[in-house]
Order: structure tokens, then sequence, then C-alpha cells
């Protein structure tokens, strides 16, 4: 049965004059987020604020991080016009007798150093680790995207990784496990739960609190208790502060709507948020249907969830009447996480974002469409917001500009792409 959609838990008449200004004090974004934490690990989660609060405001700290943005990483990433969607999508658009078809663009965070926008916040997160003394890492992955890029920044310092990774996404994603190990990673399977990326943050969790004086716990979405919601959308906001700069010298204008797929919610914010006070700006959000919201084979926490509390934070979930949490399923490794940052839940209640889900069959014909119309093998994640492009896109006029966020490359996916179109390689 398909769960009934939630009501908003903010009244529209509420609507905030700025959607930038969270979270509060607490970490609330409206009822949602906050620090929901065992009492040990309340001290640190205190030292990290203090710490990042100063960080913030240190111009030494901004500059080495652009620093090595800029040198290390690639930016700034570039922005694309997608010619070759575009005129497929103005094809079916006069197929359908219509003559639209939006300009899409695409910001190019696949193009970074480690293949996705991953990389911008585990900069970020080690310099603040350095600058707080910490001489161990230790992070979760799922797919183990986010496993290489901790192990990477952990190289590029000199500190010891250690990546907590599900027993059963171990076995899946085994040229992931090697990477990590080759960057002098350790990685610990969990077993416990279906040994997936909800049991390795738990695993990573008990770590920290059981290692409280040395370890920096590098948080690989923006979610978790605060400020790691703020902290790292705060290091993703470059995407959308490049974005928004480089449309106005393109085009001149800001874009009609702006779409990027959500997993815990890291690239989505980041590209979302220099755009939320511009309200002529739509703002799309796609979540992982999976084989559709009906069952349970899907991963869409706010289409299809309930608001709850995970990993020290409150939040839409995937969950049962006991509030036992849901594993959820979709093609893409990168999306499957049974929540979504809390600043998510937030601007779908507010109204401010829609979010939408996309079935793993339309992300894969995204995934091949892009291939051979751009050239560009996208990651499967990123192929759900354009999959939700593609959809819209020939609905609208020809002088339309959407952007997308093309959150990281496919060349990770290859295998199982290749398993789904029934193709040995
Ligand atoms: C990890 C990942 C995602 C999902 O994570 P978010 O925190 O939601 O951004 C999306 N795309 C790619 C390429 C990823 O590696």
């Amino acid at each position: 049965m398909r769960p009934e959609q939630t009501e908003r838990t903010v009244d529209k008449a509420v609507e905030p004059n700025s959607f930038k200004t969270g979270p509060d004090e607490e970490g609330m974004f409206g009822i949602f987020g906050g620090r929901f934490v065992a009492e040990t690990l309340m001290p640190l989660i205190l030292e990290l604020q203090q710490a990042y609060d100063d960080a913030k405001n240190d111009p030494a700290f901004k500059a080495e991080l652009r620093e090595l943005s800029t040198n290390y990483a690639g930016r700034p990433s570039k922005l694309y016009y997608a010619e070759g969607l575009t005129k497929h999508v103005r094809q079916l658009a006069k197929d359908k007798g219509l003559d639209g078809g939006a300009k899409i663009y695409f910001k190019r965070e696949d193009l970074n150093h480690t293949g996705s926008h991953k990389i911008n916040n585990c900069l970020g997160q080690i310099l603040l680790a350095r600058r707080m003394g910490k001489t161990r890492i230790i992070a979760e992955t799922g797919a183990g995207q986010h496993g290489v890029a901790s192990a990477t920044v952990s190289a590029r310092f000199g500190l010891p990784c250690v990546v907590y990774m599900g027993a059963t996404d171990v076995e899946r994603q085994a040229p992931n496990v090697f990477r990590m190990k080759l960057l002098g990673a350790e990685v610990k399977p969990v077993a416990s739960g279906h040994g997936t990326l909800k049991d390795a943050m738990n695993e990573a969790l008990r770590d920290w609190v059981s290692n409280v004086d040395d370890t920096y716990y590098l948080i690989g979405t923006a979610a978790g208790p605060h400020p790691y919601p703020e902290l790292v959308r705060d290091f993703q906001s470059v995407i959308g502060e490049e974005a928004r700069e480089q449309i106005l010298e393109r085009e001149g204008r800001l874009p009609d709507t702006i779409i990027a797929a959500v997993g815990g919610g890291s690239n989505a914010i980041g590209l979302f948020h220099a755009f939320l006070d511009d309200k002529s700006v739509e703002i799309i959000g796609v979540e992982a249907g999976g084989r559709g919201l009906d069952g349970e084979e899907h991963c869409a926490s706010m289409s299809a969830g309930s608001p709850g509390v995970l990993h020290g934070n409150r939040t839409y979930l995937l969950q049962n009447k006991d509030g036992q949490i849901l594993d959820g399923h979709s093609v893409s490794a990168g999306l499957d996480y049974p929540g979504v940052g809390p600043e998510h839940s937030w601007l779908r209640d507010t109204g401010r974002v829609s979010y939408v889900p996309i079935l793993d069959d339309e992300a894969l014909n995204a995934f091949q469409l892009t291939t051979r119309v751009e050239g560009i093998i996208p990651a499967l994640e990123s192929a759900h917001a354009i999959a939700q492009a593609v959809k819209i896109a020939p609905t609208m006029a020809q002088d339309k500009i959407m952007i997308v966020n093309l959150s990281g490359r496919g060349d990770k996916d290859v295998h199982t792409v290749g398993k789904l179109l029934g193709m040995e390689i």
C-alpha cells in the first residue's frame, strides 16, 4: 500500500522572508534537524560547532579551501549547454505537435577530482579536522563514493582513515573498496542490519563516541546531527554560487528551473541554496522512485515517507508503523539512503522546493540517452535529475532555461548498467 502523503507541517502563510537563514541555534529548520544524540556525543558536537563557526569567519581557512578547490579539485566546474539533449526534447515536443523544449544546461560536477561533488565537502571537512588538531579520520560510505573521497583527502593530508561500509555494500562495490585501500584507508565491513549505508553510519557514530580525543567524523551528506547539515551545505554551496554567476554571464538572466537528484541531499542543497530567494526560479529535487512508490522498493523519503528521527536529526524517513527504518531500493547506490537532510524536509514543507520521484527505468533511459546525444556518461544518480528534465522540458517554451546538476560521472555504474541491459562486460 502506498503510504498517505504527509501533510505539510509548515503553514504557507508563515513563509519566511528568506529561505537562506537556517538553521537556528539548535540546528532546527522549522521542526526538522536538531541534535538527537547520546549524552556522550554532545560535547563533541558542540566542539565541532565552535570550530566551524571560527573557521567560516577566518579568511585564511577560506583562502586555503579556495586554493585546494581550484588546483586540486579543479573548480570552478563548467556550466555546459547540453545542445544534444536540448535538440532531443525539442523533437519530443514537435512529435506532440508542440513547439516547446527548454534549453538545458549541465553543471559539470562530474569533472571534479574523484568524479563527483563529494570532494567539495571532503576538502572543507579535512581542513576543519586539521584545524581542530584531530589525527584520525572516520567516514561512512554506501556505494563507496564518499569513502573514496574521504580516503583521497586523508591521503593528501597524511591522516589515517577508517571507512565504515555495510558488508553487503563491500561485496557489491569491490572496485571502490580496492581504491580506498590503495589510498591507504582501512575499510571496516559492518555486518549489522542489512549491511548497508544506514548501518555503516550507526557504526561510525559509535566509533566517534569511543574515540573522542583524536577522531574526526567526516559525514558524507547534508544529514546527521547539527552542525553537519549546515556545514556540508556550506561546503557544497559553491555549486549553486558558481552556477548562478555562470548563467547570468551566459544568458543575462536567472534560470527558470533548476533540478538535482536527492540522496542525503548534499549535491541538491549545494545547487539550490544560492537560488532559494530567487522567487522566479522553480526548484525541483528528484528522489529515487525505484520500482514505484506502491511497494517498499524505492527510496523516496519525502514523496512517500513520514517524519521521524534518524542519525541524530528529525527528518522525513522511510519507516514502518512501528518506527522501524526501512531499507529502500534504488538502481543507483548513491540514492538509497532511507532519510534525507533536514533542510530538504523543511524546504518541502514550506513549499519552496518540489520533490518528485523518478523510477529506475526512467533513470536508466536518461543514462543511455545522455551518453548517446551528449557523449557524457552520467552517474546513475545524476541520470535521475536528467530524466526529470527530459520529462518537463518539452512542455516548456524554447526560451526557458533549465540547469541540471550533473553530480558525478557514470564510469562507476557501467557494470550495473551492463547487467540491467543483459550485457556481459
Ligand atoms: C553520493 C552521490 C549522490 C547522492 O548524495 P547527495 O548527498 O544526495 O548528493 C548523487 N550523485 C552522485 C554522483 C553521488 O556520488
